[in-house]
């Protein structure tokens, strides 16, 4: 984009549109959030190319920078995490460790730097590998963790020396909104710029010519449409999309020791987690055992508002959201399947859906097939292990995987056999800001996390020339 032209109003018009935000434990409209309207990007792209030109150009107050943007999030960690709880309904202890996270993440990137690499080939010549940052980058997250997603993708974009945009989901909007006023308090103007409004802001975001890499996390179909709204600029695509996680239990495993850990991770948040454990494999013979654990859980955790401090589980985040989870159930229920907890939408105001664990849930229903995104488990029998891994594996998607069992090298080996990016012995959806994180098949494009994710912001460089005489 040309960099001479008059840029325009930074704040938004009195009587600006705005749209309503709901808080999902009442059903209500609670606050608002300026609708932005897609012409008003290129202003703010415009921007963002601008304050790149000075970002990308000082590593060290880059980093710098991001050191003081991590203690102005933890700073305001007690806020951040009211709003975010508020508006998304998670439990508040979850917001609070997702403000952590959200100030871990940008600590941890402004400690990394590319590294310029020697190319040795035996030629005579000295080439060398440098990295530069590729502009303005838009980032486009959902509403399940608005925050952690949103740092995921902007503090490496800003430690890589991009500026950003950032749009959160319309569900969403507050706490994003929130935490870019903290960020705008430490890091230069324009550097990274939150818009907030409905569609078709994201897809026009995605398209725009102003932008060098579009990052992306939510759902698979809006994945695609985002690849094909970026293929015109020839922007750069990572997409992080949805999953269907399997987790396969062995016949040697200890189902009362692993009971709390395989709930939470199919459970937390309400499953509205790409990486909660979606489906469950368990040998007939223990089959009973594993239902009537997780029943028993399911039907004692406290779900509630999660600015109760006694809530475990809060509402599922959204009114279509709730619905999908409504009609998958149903229709497992229809076709034969039984709720060994749960199964129904729970009495009273908000998007409550009791914690429902399904068996005898026909293998081609959608509940397993698809991603439910809610706080609904099938559990289904398997009779070879082998039954199992082709089971898991058999299905569009590809974020994680897990293995539950006693004997260690057992479960490594057949957690080896699962066709994902990341897969588990004994946990699941345990993440280090240090490794990579890529789902295979249609469960993303591209690699984030950990150095991979610095590198996945940059373009190699390489600068070739004579050896010295
Ligand atoms: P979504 O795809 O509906 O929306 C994601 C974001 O894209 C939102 O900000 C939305 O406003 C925006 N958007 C909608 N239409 C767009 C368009 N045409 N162009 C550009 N942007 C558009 O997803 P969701 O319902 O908000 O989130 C749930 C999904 O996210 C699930 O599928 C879940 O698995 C996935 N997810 C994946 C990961 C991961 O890391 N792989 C992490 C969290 C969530």
């Amino acid at each position: 984009m040309p960099t001479t032209e008059p840029v325009p109003e930074r704040v938004p018009a009195p009587g600006a549109a705005r749209f309503p935000v709901v808080d999902p434990a009442t059903g209500e409209a609670f606050d608002e959030a300026p609708d932005q309207q897609p012409d008003e990007l290129d202003a703010v792209v415009g921007r963002a190319r601008r304050a790149w030109s000075v970002w990308r150009a000082d590593p060290a107050a880059r980093s710098t920078a991001l050191r003081a943007a991590a203690e102005a999030v933890e700073a305001a960690g007690e806020g951040l995490a009211r709003s975010l709880t508020r508006e998304q309904g998670k439990p508040l202890a979850e917001s609070y460790a997702e403000v952590a996270r959200t100030a871990a993440r940008l600590r941890y990137f402004a400690g990394l730097a590319p590294r310029t690499r020697p190319i040795d080939d035996g030629r005579p010549v000295r080439s060398e590998v440098r990295w530069r940052s590729l502009g303005p980058v838009a980032a486009i997250v959902p509403w399940n963790f608005p925050l952690q997603l949103a740092a995921a993708k902007f503090a490496p974009a800003l430690a890589a020396g991009n500026t950003v945009v950032l749009k959160p989901s319309p569900f969403t909007p507050l706490a994003t909104r929130m935490l870019g006023s903290v960020l705008a308090s430490v890091l230069p103007e324009d550097v990274l710029t939150v818009v907030t409004g409905r569609e078709p802001l994201g897809a026009r975001l995605a398209s725009h010519p102003g932008i060098r890499h579009v990052t992306f996390t939510g759902s698979v179909p809006t994945g695609r449409a985002v690849a094909r709204a970026a293929a015109d600029s020839l922007a750069r695509v990572t997409l992080e999309l949805g999953g269907n996680d399997a987790a396969v239990l062995l016949d040697d495993v200890d189902v009362e020791r692993i009971a709390d850990r395989l709930f939470w991770a199919a459970f937390r948040n309400c499953g509205q987690v790409c990486m909660a454990v979606k489906r469950l494999y368990v040998p007939a013979r223990l089959h009973a055992d594993v239902v009537e654990a997780l029943a028993q859980r399911a039907k004692t955790v406290t779900v509630g508002p999660g600015l109760d401090p006694a809530t475990e589980l809060g509402p599922v985040n959204n009114a279509p959201q709730l619905a999908r989870i409504q009609q998958l159930t149903r229709q497992a229920l229809a076709n034969g399947a039984r709720a060994a907890a749960g199964g129904h939408r729970q009495d009273g105001p908000g998007y409550f859906f009791a914690p429902t664990v399904l068996v005898d849930v026909p293998p081609d229903s959608p509940v397993v097939t698809g991603e439910q995104f809610g706080p609904v488990l099938p559990v289904l029998a398997y009779r070879s292990l082998d039954e199992a891994v082709e089971a898991a594996n058999g299905t569009g998607f590809g974020l994680g995987g897990s293995v539950w069992g006693t004997d260690l090298d057992r479960a490594g080996a057949v957690a080896e056999r699962l066709d994902c990016g990341t897969a588990w012995v004994n946990h699941h959806a345990e993440l280090s800001l240090a490794q990579p994180f890529a789902g295979v098949k249609d469960s993303g494009v591209g690699v984030a996390g950990g150095p991979w994710g610095l590198y996945g912001n940059l373009r190699p460089f390489v600068v070739h020339r004579p050896p010295e005489a």
